[in-house]
């Protein structure tokens, strides 16, 4: 479950949604080419521009934040649920001992680990015995895994430190200090390594980070199983 915050014209309106109907929200997001931001708690932003029918535009947004937030992802932790997300399929089964375990293709995951999946509800219950991640723990790793970082301007600099010998810094043009260069570039990049932009200043980096995002969260919608929340209560 989320609590769901949806802004229009007349302030924000706070309501809670279930996993298939934030799955919808994101979906209908995408559909539209709405940005959707992943949030490392397992939750998501979706952000869009309305355009006014007596002109003008105006920003609107729906946020969805899980009831129990992800918390830290453990390098176990994240390859306990690459595991149930990756290796088909993922069920419950009973240990030698009678414990309950989650059997992911040949990997077992321990009946402790186990215990701590279901009651971060990271995991649920699905089709005919099997075990899938949850929305929440979904979107929870696709924040984790597209960290982005902006790098901070060099700023102003004499051309010949940046072994630019005779290069005059364009002495006499506004917004030039005498003799020096403004180094502006900001570098961005991603954890996950698809990401290696410059922008002229850092603002234009941190877009390009954010649209690195925003294309990230809806490939990952549009790449969920039609049948993702088809969950049985067991
Ligand atoms: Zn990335």
């Amino acid at each position: 479950m989320f609590r769901e915050t949806v802004t229009h014209a007349g302030g924000s309106t706070e309501g809670t949604a279930s996993e298939a109907h934030a799955l919808m929200l994101l979906r209908r997001a995408a559909r539209r080419g709405y940005a959707i931001e992943a949030t490392r708690d397992g939750g998501a932003l979706i952000t869009w521009i309305r355009r006014e029918l007596r002109g003008g535009t105006a920003h609107r947004s729906i946020s969805l934040t899980p009831q129990m937030p992800v918390g830290k992802l453990t390098e176990a932790l994240t390859g306990d649920l690459h595991a149930i997300r990756d290796l088909r399929p993922a069920r419950y089964v009973l240990n030698d001992v009678g414990r309950r375990i989650i059997l992911a293709g040949l990997a077992e995951i321990s009946p402790l680990a186990t215990a701590a999946l279901r009651a971060r509800q990271l995991v649920t219950a699905a089709e005919r015995g099997t075990v899938r991640l949850t929305l929440t723990a979904r979107l929870g790793l696709l924040a984790a895994e597209h960290r982005t970082t902006t790098t901070e301007p060099e700023g102003w600099s004499r051309p010949a430190d940046l072994g630019m010998h005779g290069v005059t810094a364009g002495l006499n043009r506004p917004g030039r200090r005498a003799g020096m260069l403004n180094r502006t570039a900001s570098a961005a990049t991603c954890s996950c390594g698809q990401l290696r932009a410059f922008g002229g200043d850092r603002a234009e980096a941190r877009r390009l980070a954010r649209d690195h995002r925003h294309d990230m969260a809806a490939a990952f919608v549009e790449a969920l199983p039609a049948d993702f929340t088809t969950a049985v209560t067991a």
